[in-house]
């Protein structure tokens, strides 16, 4: 079969690889599309794991399974998450998912942008879900996605008439909006220094949009919201000036949901007296777990967010090179996928 492998960021090679064989508890997935991720085109993130298949936002179709696997079988139609946890451990029963060790070592194999990947027993037991009638492949492939910005704003705590912004309006900026439109917020401000993503976030539902080549953020947050600032920052981009920048948004009593990392090396200063007296929470967010991607996909079935509103930009597998280089540049699109 053939898989895209990724030895470095702009060295991504499709090669011929084995097809993966599967155990008594695991089954085989005919993958249909697979999304890529921002956070799979920071060099820093594939130097540390490259040569790599890359892809954890895949759907497809079940084409042979164990004998000894439950509540699956060949025919259906699946999204799986790249990771799943153990359910029992410390980690798990807090909810953390993220910290269990299992989700950390659990992964399909070889990765998503590949012909066919192989679900391991924690996978399929834990985080793969059927994909209803009414969802596209497409559709599908943005559970994983949408699953983040699920549990994003549940560490949040969204509230009614709340006030977010939204820095950043790649994938997740854009979905970010879609959902806290659907949780209720009474005013959602969108900024990026993109034009087309700017636009983009006006068509999601955005009251706001600042397009940050004209506007500086503090101030045209201070301006539409009174000087009251926001609620919630939700802080896409992997950068400190970003996260500086969202900090002095943040109002009394807000949150600043740090949604991406940066390099190991890079600190944050922060002011403990503003931070203390007006009691603002830094929150971080990483990926998703099982509760969060049942969630995303009853979102998707709802028509609340789509491939169609979403998905801009569509390579064959034999691109997959391209279609990473258009994730990298951020430019005029949104969300790409690989269709194998
Ligand atoms: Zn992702
Ligand atoms: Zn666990």
């Amino acid at each position: 079969m053939k898989a895209a492998v990724a030895y470095d960021f702009k060295d991504i090679r499709v090669e011929d690889t084995q097809v993966p064989d599967v155990g008594p508890r695991e089954a085989l997935v005919k993958i249909a599309a697979c999304g890529i991720c921002s956070g799979d085109v920071m060099p820093w993130y594939i130097r540390k794991k490259a040569p790599i298949v890359l892809g954890h936002e895949p759907a497809g179709t079940i084409v042979e399974i164990g004998n000894e696997v439950k509540g699956f079988k060949v025919g259906d139609r699946v999204a799986m998450h790249h990771h799943a946890p153990c359910f029992t451990c410390r980690f798990c029963r807090r909810g953390d998912c993220v910290q269990c060790d299992t989700w950390r070592k659990s992964k399909l194999v070889p990765g998503g942008i590949a012909e066919y990947v192989k679900i391991p027993e924690e996978n399929l037991s834990g985080d793969t879900l059927l994909i209803p009638d009414s969802v596209s492949m497409e559709d599908a492939t943005l559970t994983e996605p949408t699953a983040c910005v699920v549990k994003g704003f549940k560490r949040a705590r969204i509230r009614q008439g709340d006030i977010v912004l939204v820095q950043g309006l790649g994938t997740m900026g854009q979905l970010n909006i879609l959902l806290a439109k659907h949780y209720g917020a009474k005013m959602v401000i969108a900024a990026d220094f993109n034009k087309y993503r700017c636009d983009h976030a006006r068509m999601m539902g955005a009251d706001v949009v600042i397009n940050l080549k004209e506007r500086d953020l503090f101030e045209a947050v201070k301006a539409v919201t009174g000087g009251m600032m926001a609620d919630i920052v939700v802080v896409g981009p992997s950068s400190i000036k970003a996260m500086e920048d969202g900090i002095k948004c943040c109002g009394r009593g807000g949150t600043i949901l740090l949604f991406t990392p940066t390099p190991k090396e890079e600190n944050l200063l922060i002011n403990p007296h503003d931070i203390y007296f007006n009691e603002v929470s830094l929150v971080p967010s990483y990926s998703c777990g099982p509760f969060d991607t049942r969630e995303a996909l009853e979102l998707i079935e709802m028509g609340v967010v789509s491939a169609e509103k979403i998905v801009t930009h569509r390579f064959p597998l034999e691109k997959t090179g391209e279609a990473f280089g258009v994730t990298a540049d951020a430019g005029d699109s949104i969300k790409t996928l690989v269709l194998i």
